[in-house]
């Protein structure tokens, strides 16, 4: 009954993965904080053990038990069911307890020492420590390639050694540079062994970004992010159409100890049926207040997906998001101080790295989320003194209008 599979998206993020039987009648899944569950045989136990190994697969049907919540719990299965149905092309679904802990799963299940990692750059700071600072020293190579630039990573793909992994951010952040998943899934698909594509879809997906559809093999999220929306607890996925690579990752995160906990797994559960509904709103704010800011005299540019001018751009925005998205940076005239005033006279949107939560928030990628950066970088990545990043919320977008207005005003 619950698991109709006809259903639409929506309907499907509601009903799916979860049997109200198996939680006493309870019209919303129960919280099973449960370390270790308890067989009904040992038979039984012996054969989840089985199972849990691949020693043995599931026969059709069968529902293998549960055996001990590093491995697995009912919070998790109820929420992988429902991560499903929002990401296109999905089949399968893993939770971790950080978007970082996805993205290392993913690294470390595919890729081996000898092989290398092509990556568009600006990608999130952790995930390019985690390349450049660990993995090279296990012997996996990163290579970066600028986001966007469709021709520099067709060659990078081509005089690649041993290439494992394409890992793809687009949008890149702080700068909203766009990088057309569809050209690199097709740059690879003739190579043996093919690499895997995967696509960090944090800033635009579930709703407006589908990397599965585009050919891409997994898609990474940060579901601290719009996924959860509400800015109070860390928690990643990973989502893949073939089930046999969640499978893999999830052999992995059952030795690395890194599975979402229950209570995490029902708050995220929750907040699912209205990532589209959120994420709608703060695009549509967004979209109004990025084109009101852009004739500014105090503010340089404004990077946003419905005022790019590079028709490269403009094309892949067009094929590749449904919407524009919360994200938006804006370049002040007047460098870091004026950028620092603007922060400081803001009375609604606050100033805190992080994104994709129903409040506004603002933050100085020079000074903070990118402070990493050598000058070549911040050259090169177009992070510049005056640069401003802005998660729109879903509030009225004229009072946050007003309120950058009355900042701009002060500087
Ligand atoms: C926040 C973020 C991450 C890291 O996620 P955590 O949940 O903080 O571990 C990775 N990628 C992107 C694009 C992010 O914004």
């Amino acid at each position: 009954m619950a698991d109709r599979q006809d259903l639409r998206p929506p309907t499907q993020v509601l009903t799916r993965g979860f049997d109200p039987s198996l939680s006493v009648g309870s019209a919303r899944p129960a919280v099973f904080r449960s370390s270790t569950y308890v067989f009904p045989s040992p038979e039984a136990a012996e054969r989840a053990f089985d199972l849990v190994a691949g020693r043995a697969q599931p026969d059709s049907g069968e529902q293998p038990d549960l055996i001990y919540s590093r491995f697995n719990h009912p919070n998790a299965e109820i929420l992988e069911e429902r991560l499903v149905p929002l990401e296109t092309g999905a089949h399968a679904a893993l939770v971790f307890n950080s978007g970082m802990a996805a993205i290392m799963t993913a690294l470390f299940t595919f890729a081996r020492p000898g092989q290398s990692i092509l990556y568009t750059v600006p990608i999130y700071g952790g995930t390019q420590h985690l390349i450049e600072d660990f993995l090279s020293t296990l012997g996996i190579g990163g290579i970066p390639v600028e986001a966007g630039r469709t021709g520099e990573m067709d060659s990078a793909i081509r005089s690649a050694k041993d290439l494992a992994i394409v890992l793809i951010e687009t949008p890149a952040n702080p700068t909203i540079v766009m990088t057309d998943i569809r050209h690199a899934t097709d740059a690879v698909a003739h190579l043996k062994p093919k690499p895997l594509v995967m696509v960090d879809n944090t800033l635009l997906g579930p709703t407006f970004q589908h990397p599965l559809q585009l050919g891409a093999d997994l898609s990474l999220y940060s579901a601290t992010k719009y996924l959860s929306g509400l800015s109070d607890f860390i928690a990643g996925a990973a989502i893949a159409s073939d089930p046999k690579l969640i499978r893999q990752m999830r052999s992995k995160r059952n030795l690395f100890g890194n599975i979402l906990q229950p209570d995490e797994c029902w708050m995220l559960e929750g907040r699912l049926p209205t990532v589209t509904l959120r994420m709608n709103r703060s695009s549509k704010n967004a979209e109004r207040i990025a084109v009101r800011l852009a004739n500014h005299p105090k503010i340089s540019r404004v990077l946003y997906p419905t005022l790019f001018t590079d028709p490269e751009q403009l094309q892949i925005a067009r094929n590749q998001c449904d919407f524009p998205g919360g994200m938006l940076s804006i370049d002040l005239r007047g460098g870091k101080k004026a950028a620092f005033e603007f922060l400081r006279s803001l009375r609604i949107a606050r100033n805190a790295v992080s994104l994709g939560g129903v409040e506004t928030l603002v933050c100085h990628p020079k000074t903070t989320t990118h402070s990493g950066f050598t000058e070549e970088e911040f050259a090169a990545a177009g992070v510049t003194d005056g640069l401003v990043r802005i998660s729109i919320g879903i509030e009225d977008w004229r009072d946050l209008m007003a309120d950058f207005e009355q900042a701009l005003d002060l500087i």
